[in-house]
């Protein structure tokens, strides 16, 4: 047996541990300081009670014979598909149910898509980016190439003819930066996949945190769209769900490459190889998109949205540059003094032990950079908040 040797090539990632044992360290030393985490890209809110709910009501359905379910249908159950597809005719995007595939997050599909892919395709990831899109693609043996997202691009990197990529990943809103795609920028991105037999993987997980309407939420909203992009979103962020698992991947009907339908493809892959997402876990999804679920997780949304307005405005006042945090639970902020993005990390510890997540862990244009998140409590934000006020000063 000859194992997967791309598995070698993998960058051990050390950005999580290292933040872990730095503060295990200072809090040994220092057991009587309050560290305060805004690093986690988890929620804290819990689950709202119209999930719930659902999920108890759907609990006690199973434990009755004539509402017991056995083996569900892999690519999700229609009362499901069919909340989705009414909450994209919302935002204008129609589509059909067969389109829809409920999955058990977004992270599972951004690496199972990858399956209908030949090897030799190249791939474009953006610099800085959520790693999965490197490390699927590494596993695989494809070729990556990279585009700078930096601030002289607003963190938002745009096409140009001399790149030559078969499969593009973009992320808006997006982590680590928050930066969102306008819907002119996007056009290019279509454009361009359109007019060079390209495919664009779009991950739209964050797209709840979006408030402006003239903002783009799903890529569908943009002409072009459906011949060349598949679209992957999910309830972690929105609904709390990252414990409970539930997403999406919308896979177009037109998407077809060398007489391929990859709507076909995906659910003759998911049919072999996925077991679908408890019926159980389909019901408290389906809750999300009641009037009661939406408003109740608008709610949360907010909490976290205010929370990362006081975070904004704390380094506005100190003249602090960052983006993100408007359309986005990240705050990107530029390391103060020309620290990198470690000594500063270092610099929030010792002297007001907020712990965040050092930008250069997400790519080399991260460095230099720092993430912020909004998942915190309130309390502790406010904390946080007065603690960098008071040190800025
Ligand atoms: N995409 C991005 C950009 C993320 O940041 C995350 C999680 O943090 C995911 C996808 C994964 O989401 P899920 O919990 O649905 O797998």
């Amino acid at each position: 047996m000859k194992p997967n040797k791309n598995y070698q090539n993998i960058a051990q990632s050390y950005l999580f541990s290292t933040i872990a044992k730095k503060v295990n360290e200072f809090s040994a030393k220092h057991p009587d300081k309050k560290i305060i985490r805004l690093g986690i890209g988890d929620v804290t809110l819990p689950l709202c009670s119209a999930v719930v709910e659902a999920l108890k009501y759907a609990a006690e359905e199973l434990g009755v014979k004539e509402t017991f379910r056995g083996y569900g249908p892999e690519q999700g159950y229609d009362f499901l598909k069919e909340k989705i597809s009414q909450y994209y005719s919302n935002h204008n995007v129609k589509l059909d149910n067969d389109e829809i595939f409920v999955s058990d997050g977004a992270k599972s599909d951004l690496g199972n898509i990858l399956d209908l892919f030949d090897k030799d395709n190249t791939v474009l990831v953006p610099d800085p980016v959520y790693p999965v899109y490197v490390d699927t693609n590494t596993m695989a043996g494809r070729k990556i190439l990279y585009i700078d997202a930096n601030a002289s691009n607003d963190f938002l990197p745009l096409p140009d003819s001399s790149i030559k990529a078969d499969i593009i990943y973009l992320c808006s809103p997006n982590n680590p930066t928050g930066a969102v795609y306008n819907k002119e920028q996007l056009k290019k991105w279509i454009d361009y996949a359109n007019s060079n037999n390209a495919i664009i993987l779009f991950d739209s997980a964050y797209e709840c945190f979006i408030t402006d309407e003239e903002l783009p939420r799903s890529i569908y909203e943009i002409e072009g769209a459906k011949t060349c992009a598949i679209e992957f979103c999910s309830l972690s962020k929105m609904a709390g769900f990252t414990g409970t698992r539930c997403g999406w991947t919308v896979v177009p009907k037109s998407l077809e490459f060398d007489g391929m339908n990859l709507n076909k493809m995906w659910l003759r892959r998911q049919t072999t190889k996925f077991n679908g997402v408890a019926y159980l876990v389909q019901k408290g999804a389906e809750a999300v998109f009641t009037p009661q679920g939406q408003k109740q997780i608008t709610e949360n949304l907010d909490y976290y949205k205010e929370n990362a307005k006081l975070i904004s405005e704390v380094l506005t006042k100190h003249n602090i540059w960052h983006i993100g945090g408007k359309h986005s639970p990240y705050i990107w902020l530029k390391c103060p003094n020309n620290m990198n993005s470690w000594e500063f990390f270092d610099y929030l510890l010792e002297n007001v032990q907020i712990v965040g997540t050092p930008g250069a862990g997400f790519g080399k244009n991260g460095e230099g950079y720092f993430r912020l998140t909004s998942f915190g409590s309130r309390e502790n934000t406010i904390e946080a908040v007065e603690r960098l006020d008071k040190f800025l000063s």
